[in-house]
């Protein structure tokens, strides 16, 4: 995916807002009338601008980007901070704001029946899931190799497991973990939607030889909106999404109301905020500080 490509989808952003469609042309000419487009013409680079005003909003690591994967695994003590009940489940205090909304509206266009099987898991209880998982495919036949090696596309390995993270939930209509859940009215909408509350399909169907998990339908990852959103629009997994951040630099979503996120990325910890931002996150995308952070801010178009 180019620069191009890119700037054209976050102009899809938010189909609920109105449209606005500008050549990749008319969007550059547009950011050069900018009264102050210094940290906006710079795509492909992170740019601090020195006439930045002093720090305004929490700036706080929020951690939401933190990419977990057999590559990318969190230490057996890590434990997150934050946590808070769901419906008997502990989990991320705004990953729940979310997941409450999201169920709210799923309600009101007549979806009911959606039941949270998981959400935070402790190192050592997704350990006590990996081993049971060997012990009955070793128990079918499988040497202790083989049955490691067909667990782990089906129940992540011990520290590769987002539910560490109490960001991650598993959803079901009838309390089974199945691909079935994808042909359920609800596990339709929560395809179509889940974006909207800043969740993904994690482990999606077309990308299991990147996330090297199995299509879970049913494992839902909270990343925030604009992410998620981005991800949706262009197909992209976890993985691919925050390679591309770290690519581009730079990536910018229009939402037609006269605002934008500004989603960068930066090899430092930055907590300064610029003129005529609404909000500002920063979250780092790993677990040691050399994996660097991604920003986002909610801009608006004109002061
Ligand atoms: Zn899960």
């Amino acid at each position: 995916m180019n620069m191009n490509t890119i700037m054209l989808s976050m102009m899809r952003f938010n189909r609920r807002a109105k449209r606005i469609v500008y050549s990749f042309l008319t969007c550059i000419i547009i950011l050069n009338l900018l009264p102050v487009p210094t940290d906006l013409i710079s795509v492909g680079m992170v740019t601090v601008l020195a006439a930045e005003s002093p720090q305004k909003q929490e700036s706080q690591d929020s951690r939401i980007l933190w990419l977990v994967n057999p590559n990318n695994p969190l230490e057996a003590t890590y434990r997150p901070e934050r946590l808070v009940l769901l419906k008997g489940y502990a989990i991320n205090a705004e990953a729940r704001v979310a997941y409450l909304k999201m169920l709210e509206d799923m309600r009101a266009v007549g979806i009911e029946g959606l039941k949270l099987q998981s959400a935070y898991r402790a190192y050592r209880h997704q350990q006590a899931i990996f081993n049971e998982k060997i012990k009955s495919l070793v128990k079918m036949g499988h040497t202790e190799e083989g049955a490691r090696t067909i667990a782990a596309r089906s129940v992540a390995v011990p520290g590769a497991s987002e539910h560490q993270l109490g960001l991650a939930v598993d959803v079901s209509i009838d309390g089974q973990l199945s691909v079935d859940f994808a042909e359920t009215e609800a596990g339709v909408w929560i395809k179509n939607n889940s974006a909207r509350y800043g969740y993904i399909v994690r482990y999606p169907k077309e990308k299991t030889a990147i996330t090297r998990i199995m299509y879970e339908p049913w494992h839902l990852r909270y990343v925030g909106v604009p992410h998620a959103e981005f991800m949706r629009e262009n197909n992209l997994c976890f993985e691919e999404y925050i390679d591309l951040v770290k690519n581009a630099g730079i990536i910018l979503f229009w939402l037609g109301d006269g605002r934008y996120y500004k989603i960068s990325y930066s090899s430092s910890y930055i907590n300064k905020t610029s003129e005529n931002v609404e909000s500002y996150s920063i979250s780092s995308i790993g677990a040691s500080p050399s994996d660097g952070y991604i920003i986002t801010e909610l801009k608006r178009f004109l002061s």
